[in-house]
């Protein structure tokens, strides 16, 4: 059967001729040889190494009660890599958790049971229903707004509407159960090739190679999102979603001081190097890993806001996540240009980012596909014009 290819900017987009770029991403700029602004100031992934990890398990080794360190597992490949990693090769004695936002997908949770059962590894879920129940309602409330009016800024704060307070949750977890290491929270598996500086980037405010704003740039940011965002749609002010907004500009600037000063929070992939192939082979091969039928990459298939939020994002600009991470592992040499041009377009056309999921989801949150495309195509013709304007 030959399958309709899922209209996209793939042919008509000016790229970077090192990555995949597009032309459409923020804040790129193309020298003579269209070679792009982040290849030509791309810096080396640094880690911190094994031997400093040696050290942190070391100092951390035997000093909580029943457990050494608590691994947050999302289902993905990454955190499960990460258990893997601290159960096999480390020999820490793991509890692994799983903070339910109630947007996990079947296949997020079916490898949490995979990966923890094939590790032997206890694993306990943090779910409170009626936070899920609110997130839930607040995402169909924002997702009418949103469609009212279309902004890039506003695609991850509509859609994804995961727990704020999810690393104040597993630290208090942790601390409770007197374990005085977590790795990562939900920051697991964002090594440096999964910042998505881009998804703010349309603000115009970027941070570091590591994904670190400065105050400075947290203020700017959230002043621009306030002031052209938030103000301005008024379902903002009914109160579930107040409250949601509330309770994460508040995490987002003062969570280290709510987090328990016993419990140590720290990024895996700080000390070791990410690479994919590794990351594939360990968890499919040793823990029964799966990914989904409809995707053509094994990358972040446990959570369900993604089909929807990549499907937007590619029907305004014509690209996605996939292709700046793509882009970072062409600069890093985990693939050539010609891979990574392949794979991105593969994953433009995957069931996953055009398919039954997407249409699912936006019956969830109350609307028609038909609707939906209407408005990205109308947002996508206004808004391409702003940021393609040629001087
Ligand atoms: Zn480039």
């Amino acid at each position: 059967m030959v399958k309709t290819m899922e209209k996209t900017f793939d042919m008509t987009l000016k790229r970077c001729t090192r990555c995949v770029l597009p032309e459409t991403f923020p804040g790129i700029t193309f020298d003579h040889d269209g070679v792009c602004n982040y290849c030509l100031s791309h810096q080396p992934v640094k880690v911190r190494g094994e031997e400093e990890l040696l050290k942190v398990l070391s100092e951390n080794r035997n000093k909580g009660d029943k457990y050494d360190c608590v691994v947050p597992i999302s289902g993905g490949r990454d955190s499960s890599f990460v258990l893997h990693q601290m159960v096999k090769k480390y020999k820490m004695r793991c509890i692994s958790l799983t903070v339910d936002s109630g947007f996990i997908l079947p296949e997020g949770i079916r490898n949490i049971e995979t990966v923890t059962k094939a590790l032997g590894v206890p694993h306990v879920w943090l779910r409170d229903d009626n936070k899920i129940g609110v997130a839930q309602q607040n995402c169909i409330i924002k997702f009418h707004g949103w469609l009212k009016n279309p902004s890039i800024n506003t695609i991850v704060p509509v859609l994804n509407a995961g727990d704020k307070t999810m690393n104040l949750r597993m630290a208090r977890f942790a601390h409770e159960n007197r374990i005085p290491l977590v790795w990562g929270g939900n920051y697991v598996g964002n090594c440096s090739f999964e910042e998505e500086h881009w998804k703010r980037g349309f603000m115009g405010v970027f941070p570091d190679d590591r994904g670190t704003f400065t105050t400075g740039q947290k203020i700017k940011l959230v002043t621009y999102f306030v002031t052209k965002e938030f103000l301005p749609n008024s379902y903002n002010f009914k109160w579930p979603i107040f409250k949601e907004y509330m309770t994460g500009g508040a995490v987002y600037f003062f969570e280290a001081l709510f987090r328990p000063k016993d419990v140590r929070f720290l990024g895996f992939w700080d000390y070791i190097y990410w690479r994919e192939k590794e990351v594939e082979a360990t968890v499919i091969n040793e823990l029964g890993w799966e990914g989904a039928p409809d995707h053509t990459t094994t990358w972040r298939i446990d959570d369900s806001a993604y089909p929807l939020l990549n499907y937007m994002f590619l029907k305004i600009v014509g690209f996605t996540e996939h292709d700046e991470m793509y882009s970072k592992m062409i600069r890093e040499n985990q693939l050539t240009r010609e891979e990574g041009l392949r794979r991105t377009f593969a994953d433009h056309h995957s069931d996953w980012v055009t398919g039954p999921r997407v249409t699912a989801s936006i019956k969830e949150l109350g609307a028609t596909r038909e609707q939906v495309d209407e408005v990205l195509e109308r947002y996508s013709e206004k808004f391409l014009a702003q940021i393609l304007k040629k001087d």
